[in-house]
């Protein structure tokens, strides 16, 4: 199997939601809202609003804001890339894995403005071969194209094989899976079942490079 790596940004290589706590506190005083608010925001992110329009729909509704949802939401965007942190740790990681020969990339859905300013204000540009944004190629994992594109960028060939890593069971490791790679699952507690059973399972994104290191040896 060839050394490809491809790994999911959000709650994988930068811990998006430490992110959304900092945007929360500031979003909660910039609007004037109890510290309740926070917990509101957080629960309404993690029952599963992934869809941020829909989300600021509702905040908006629950808030009784003025601003438009689509406004809200254009601040978000513009805001995030400045409060996602990636580990120096993983940063070095990830330049230890292409010393071994490995071409790593990222394959992440969201929209163009907001994931690429995450890439960029985070180092991670510079530190991958490649990356593929769903709002840039419009197709989204698990779609295999998205898989493509990413490794074609890495300047390889899906077909040749790899491995993905990610949180999401069913964007990164069914996708993954579906797209011939090996999977690494990282396992952010939330007890969710798999119907496609990821190769490795681990808790941090570091774990998971190690594991690429070891089998690549
Ligand atoms: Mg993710």
């Amino acid at each position: 199997m060839q050394r490809l790596a491809l790994f999911d940004l959000d709650n994988t290589l930068i811990d998006l939601d430490a992110a959304f706590l900092l945007w929360a506190q500031e979003f909660a005083e910039e609007h004037r809202l109890s510290r309740k608010a926070v917990d509101h925001l957080i629960k309404l992110d993690r029952n599963g609003l992934p869809h941020r329009e829909l989300f600021f729909a509702k905040v908006r509704e629950r808030f009784k804001l003025s601003n438009s949802a689509a406004n809200l939401w254009a601040a978000y965007r513009r805001r995030m890339p400045h409060l996602v942190e990636c580990r120096p740790e993983v940063i070095a990681a990830l330049a230890e894995l292409r010393a071994l020969g490995w071409r790593v990339g990222i394959v992440t859905n969201g929209t163009a403005d907001n994931q690429l300013g995450k890439i960029q204000q985070t180092g991670l540009g510079d530190a991958v071969d490649g990356y593929a944004l769903s709002g840039i190629e419009g197709i989204r994992k698990p779609d295999t194209g998205l898989f493509e594109i990413a490794a074609r960028r890495c300047g390889v060939s899906l077909a040749a094989g790899g491995w993905m890593v990610g949180d999401h069971p069913v964007a990164d490791i069914g996708g993954g899976h579906t797209a011939g790679l090996r999977t690494v699952w990282i396992d952010r507690g939330a007890g969710v079942g798999h119907e496609h059973s990821p190769d490795y399972v681990v808790t941090d994104v570091i774990d998971a490079m190690e594991i690429l290191c070891t089998v690549s040896k």
